[in-house]
């Protein structure tokens, strides 16, 4: 069996996440949630206090210790050798995330620790450039769409488990924003990648699209 790599890339809240945990647990691979790396960063330097600035958050980056491992429900995010899974998903640091991620320093360090993650392959990785940037030569290569509505609907679904509550207005802004700042930004946008295999998922449930891929993962696999 060979390992393969596995980009998902698409729009926030199209389901990447959990779609890439759940097509990872199936063919046993790495899964690797790359968007909670970036949401430790803003974490970290939201912590600091100081204004949105390049030279501040790049500051962050110099003493930034990730670790990421795989939980029963979904990726655990220890930084500095504190758990922060939960804190990197409340709406102060998605209302930051996506300014942050465009910072070349940002962006560069998280690049190299993906492509260390993912070098042996055997990794489903989700996230805004994996197939454009970060593997452009992964094996298979799937962007995720779905409706707004539907989208800040999951959003508040998954935070609701999560034990946060936000509004689907919120939300609705907070998605639409991040997908205009992560398309129109200078360093590797949110792109389609020419050979990505695009899937709408707003009429589809979590198992339909996660057989689609993994069918799709099997059939090279198999090659
Ligand atoms: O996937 P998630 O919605 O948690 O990602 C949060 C943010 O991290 C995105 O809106 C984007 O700004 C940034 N991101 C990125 N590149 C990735 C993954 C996420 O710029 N590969």
């Amino acid at each position: 069996m060979i390992n393969i790599i596995i980009a998902i890339d698409g729009f926030a809240g199209s389901g990447k996440s959990t779609t890439a945990r759940l097509v990872a647990n199936s063919l046993n691979y790495i899964y690797i949630d790359t968007g909670a790396m970036y949401r430790a960063v803003t974490l970290k330097w939201l912590r600091t206090e100081t204004p949105l600035a390049e030279e501040n958050v790049c500051k962050v980056l110099s003493d930034l210790d990730l670790e990421l491992h795989q939980g029963a429900t979904g990726q655990i995010v220890v930084m500095n050798g504190e758990d922060v899974s939960s804190q990197i998903r409340t709406l102060e640091v998605s209302n930051f995330v996506s300014p942050v991620s465009a910072y070349g320093c940002v962006r560069e360090k998280m690049v190299e620790q993906q492509r260390q993650l993912g070098k042996e392959g055997g990794v489903v990785m989700d996230g805004r450039d994996i197939g454009s940037f970060v593997f452009p030569n992964a094996e298979l290569k799937i962007f995720l769409t779905a409706s707004v509505e539907e989208r800040a609907k999951r959003r508040v679904r998954e935070l609701e488990q999560k034990g946060m509550n936000e509004s689907i207005e919120s939300l609705i802004k907070n998605i639409t924003e991040r997908d205009y700042f992560d398309s129109h930004r200078e360093i590797s946008p949110l792109t389609k990648a020419s050979d990505a295999i695009e899937i709408d998922t707003t009429f589809l449930t979590i198992t339909q699209q996660c057989d689609k891929i993994i069918e799709l993962a099997q059939n090279i696999i198999g090659e």
